[in-house]
């Protein structure tokens, strides 16, 4: 395929080409065209696209850190799910070397209409539009030989021209890695995408998600969760799962990143056949253990809340990890009540919760070493805090928790540190934005 068969004209190339390491199309709603002087103008290729994502309440991005997880599977059927819960859902597949949702629908002979602006999505229902790459392909045996610049710009492309609508959701299958595309469909999406890390119970998944849940971070993203995909076998015969890797080692690994274990799917033939022959599997298979695993797993996704009502502290708070079992909760205290600046705090409260009671268990109070840059992350992961609930922290406190796994809820308003806790454990803790001031 021509690189310009994509559709994208010349001029959108080069200045998607812009990488995002220069700024642009990034969070902040950057500048989308050449140049980038500085000009408060948006490109109308980055306005296109700042309006198409308004229209859309909730981006879930799928990831995984290498190909073959099952990562396209998982995308394609939290999108099916969600449209079979009612919402309106748009399916996005960016994973421009293997496009693999338009078989996985059952949607290889889709045709879709582009007009000069616009390109429109192809229905599988009333409630789920899709996109893909492997729609604009002439065959599926056509391989895709861009260079990052127009893989950037075909991205851009579908974020900004596809005529989606209203949407409650768009799901987007993100390629594998932490590499280029990942990172442009992150930042071309902003701060408010989250993402799906897709894994398997392999011993070498640990690194990659640790990787993955970095990257995320690093891009100033929230993760919603870990995904353990082929996790066990289900038995052809008896419809039995067989956990030959053993059970909860997605949830440890969850655990030991800090962040929420969304659950498992076992390795199950009626997936595969289902991919391979594009039925959909969550309707023929609603009552198998399958399905229900991948019901369970779209359960808090349906629970997000919706982040046009104003409600930035209930969305901050569905963005916080779930834990389970024993975790250390560290917070930070001036006079005895949670502080806003964690650097500068006077104590530290390491609280003992029961996740799955929803019970605190202990309290201790802890001095921490005095203030200097780069101390209180380390210092923090010696007392073994798996959370730690702030008022305010700087950017590269936030960072250096993410790459030790430990979870960080920003923006919680006073309290003593039991209360605090509590109110997270119920659910209740109140959460603006981070107010950090340093
Ligand atoms: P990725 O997007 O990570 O490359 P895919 O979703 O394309 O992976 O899945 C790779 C292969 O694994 C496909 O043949 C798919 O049908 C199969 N697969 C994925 N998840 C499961 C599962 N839970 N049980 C059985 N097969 C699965």
């Amino acid at each position: 395929m021509s690189e310009k068969a994509c559709g994208c004209t010349s001029t959108d190339c080069s200045s998607s080409g812009c990488s995002p390491d220069s700024g642009h199309g990034g969070h902040s709603g950057g500048c989308g065209s050449g140049g980038c002087g500085g000009h408060k103008e948006l490109a109308p290729e980055q306005d296109r696209m700042n309006r198409t994502l308004r229209r859309i309440k909730h981006k879930i991005v799928v990831m995984s850190g290498k190909g073959g997880v099952g990562k396209s599977t998982v995308a394609t059927n939290i999108a099916v799910g969600l449209s079979l819960a009612g919402k309106k859902v748009g399916l996005l597949d960016v994973d421009v070397h293997g496009p693999s949702v338009p078989r996985l629908l059952s949607l290889r002979d889709a045709k879709v209409h582009i007009d000069a602006n616009h390109i429109e999505p192809v229905a599988w229902s009333d409630n789920l539009s899709v996109m893909s790459l492997g729609f604009l392909l002439p065959n599926a045996y056509q391989p895709v030989i861009w260079r990052g610049p127009v893989k950037q710009g075909f991205i851009q492309q579908l974020l900004s021209d596809v005529t989606w609508g209203d949407l409650d959701y768009m799901v987007v299958d993100c390629p594998p890695g932490t590499g280029d595309e990942p990172l442009s469909v992150m930042q071309m999406l902003g701060a408010d995408a989250k993402a799906v890390i897709v894994t398997t119970p392999q011993g070498v998944a640990i690194d990659d998600v640790r990787r993955s849940v970095t990257f995320v971070g690093d891009v100033g993203n929230t993760v919603l969760g870990i995904v353990e995909n082929m996790s066990g076998v289900v038995c052809s015969q008896c419809g039995h799962v067989e956990n030959i890797f053993g059970k909860g080692g997605g949830m440890r690994l969850a655990q030991e990143v800090g962040v929420r274990f969304l659950g498992d799917i076992p390795l199950d033939p009626e997936v595969v056949r289902s991919g391979d022959e594009g039925y959909c599997f969550l309707r023929v298979q609603q009552e198998s253990p399958t399905a229900k695993a991948i019901q369970k797993i779209i359960k808090p996704l349906l629970l997000l809340p919706d982040p046009q009502s104003g409600s930035e502290a209930a969305a901050a708070f569905a963005a916080a990890p779930t834990l389970c079992g024993e975790v250390k909760i560290a917070v930070p205290l001036a006079k005895g009540q949670l502080t806003q600046h964690f650097g500068h705090c006077e104590q530290l409260a390491v609280v003992t919760a029961n996740m799955d009671t929803k019970t605190v268990t202990g309290s201790e109070l802890v001095t921490p070493p005095p203030h200097e840059p780069n101390v209180m992350p380390a210092f923090v992961e010696r007392l073994g805090v798996n959370l730690v609930i702030a008022g305010g922290m700087g950017q590269k406190a936030l960072k250096q928790f993410y790459e030790k796994g430990i979870a960080v809820v920003c923006g919680a308003q006073g309290g003593t540190p039991v209360d605090v806790v509590t109110q997270y454990l119920q659910g209740k803790l109140l959460v603006g934005t981070n107010a950090c001031d340093h």
